[in-house]
This record gives C-alpha cells, structure tokens and sequence, in this order.
C-alpha cells in the first residue's frame, strides 16, 4: 500500500473488495462509540477509569464481595452510557446489512449502540448493558428496569425479586467470556472474505486473534480505524480518518 495513495482511492478499493466479496463481518471496538460521546477508556485522559482501577472495581470478586461498592461505580458508568445515541458510523453497518453487503457484527462493546441503531446479526463478546442477571435464581431484567430498581434502592444496588444483588450481563474481569459467542465469532472470521475492522486496536483478546483467523481462511483484512494497529501492515486497505466519514465514504462508493 503506497503512502501517497488518496484517500478516496482506499475507499474505492475497499469498495471493490466488498463488492466482491461473499461474506463481509464488521468487527468493531471503543472507536466507532467515540463519536457517540463514549470516550475509549484505555486512551488516556478518558476520564472513566482515571481514579480506579478498573480490575479492581469492575472484577466479579468485587461485585461479589463488595455488590455496593461495585454498583457505586457501575452505576456511574450505566449513567454515562445510558444516554447516548448511536452515531452515523453504526448507521453505516446498518445500512449495509440492509444492502445484503454485510454479514454480521462482531463488537468489543458492551454500549449495545449497534443494537439501538438496528443491526439484525450481532455478536456481543464481551456482553451487553442492556440486561442484568441475578446469578442465584437466573432471572434477566432489561435496563431500565435495572435503572428503576438502582435509584430505589437505599443502598444503590439493583436487586432481583429474590433478594440478591444483580450483575450486570456484560463480561467482567476475572469472568470468562461466552463460549457461543466466542464460537460465532471465530465462525464468522473464518467464513469472512473481508474482515473490516472498526475502530478497534486489535490487541484485546478475542477480538485481536480474528484477523489471523480470516487470513488463514483466506479471506482479507481491512482496517477502518485512527491510529496504528498490528495488523496494519498485512491489511488490504487501511482508512485512519474519522470513522463516520469513512464509514460514509464506503457508503457512497457501493
Ligand atoms: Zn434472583
């Protein structure tokens, strides 16, 4: 890939590739939310997790040890989280399931913006706000009843009718991930004639094995994402401008 080529040409090249393609799956990270006012909390400066850390209070030993302290922070977190809307970047994919062009979604995030934009086929690996569970007897609640029970309780902790303190159903430290969605999404990369990667660093497990896996199968990497990654030197197409601008780009060019 030459230094020199324009923008607008890696455009029409990934254009190309997905015109060409059988199977394209987005697999997307903290960059895509970014413009959704959900800052990426492993930059620096972010903010979220500046007074904490982060496998300290966001651990399932502390949720279990500590359910208070563990919803004081989660709580804060929900807060930030809840009122944010999807950006044009999520209605990009949204408009590409729709023109048969994309597959599914693989996503990092757990701010269930790509759901609230309306994308059908999505694999949350590291779980979802959207519900919280209780771990004794299994019951689910969606958020906003979670929300309900959160500010009413004189302790700010969620609890289930039964008695015991929610969890969130997002995957925390010291949990394992979901072995179906670590099976679809490894599925999903090894099916994919393009793997285009959103606003990811690629370096977080699970999400940072795909690229190798697409490639094995011979599919191709493309990397729509600000700042270096380590895969951006065997990437078909690298785009680093701003992620809805791109998204929209490759929008217009298909
Ligand atoms: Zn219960």
């Amino acid at each position: 890939m030459s230094a020199s080529t324009s923008s607008v040409e890696r455009v029409a090249r990934l254009a190309s590739l997905i015109r060409a393609a059988g199977s394209v799956v987005a697999l997307t990270g903290a960059g895509i939310s970014v413009p959704s006012g959900i800052p990426d909390f492993r930059s620096p400066g972010s903010g979220l997790w500046e007074n904490v850390d982060p496998m300290e209070v966001a651990h399932i030993d502390a949720w279990r040890a500590d359910p208070e302290r563990f919803w004081h922070f989660y709580g804060n977190r929900f807060q930030t989280l809840e009122g944010k809307e999807p950006n044009g970047a999520h209605a990009a994919l949204v408009e590409l399931e729709r023109r048969g062009k994309l597959d599914a979604i693989v996503t990092q995030n757990i701010d269930r913006l790509h759901r609230r934009a309306g994308s059908a086929r999505l694999v949350e690996v590291h779980g979802s706000i959207d519900t919280s569970s209780c771990l004794s007897c299994g019951a689910r609640y969606p958020i906003a009843e979670v929300r309900r029970r959160l500010d009413a309780s004189p302790i700010s902790v969620p609890g289930c009718d039964c008695g015991q303190p929610l969890k969130p159903d997002v995957v925390l430290f010291g949990e394992w991930l979901s072995q179906d969605a670590l099976s679809e999404a490894y599925a999903l990369a090894a099916g994919a004639d393009v793997l285009l990667c959103i606003g990811s660093s690629l370096e977080v497990h699970p999400i940072a094995q795909l690229p190798g896996v697409t490639r094995q199968n011979g599919g191709a990497v493309a990397i729509v994402t600000q700042g270096a990654t380590p895969w951006d030197s065997r990437a078909a197409v690298k785009l680093d401008g701003d992620v809805v601008a791109e998204l929209d780009a490759l929008v217009a060019a298909l």
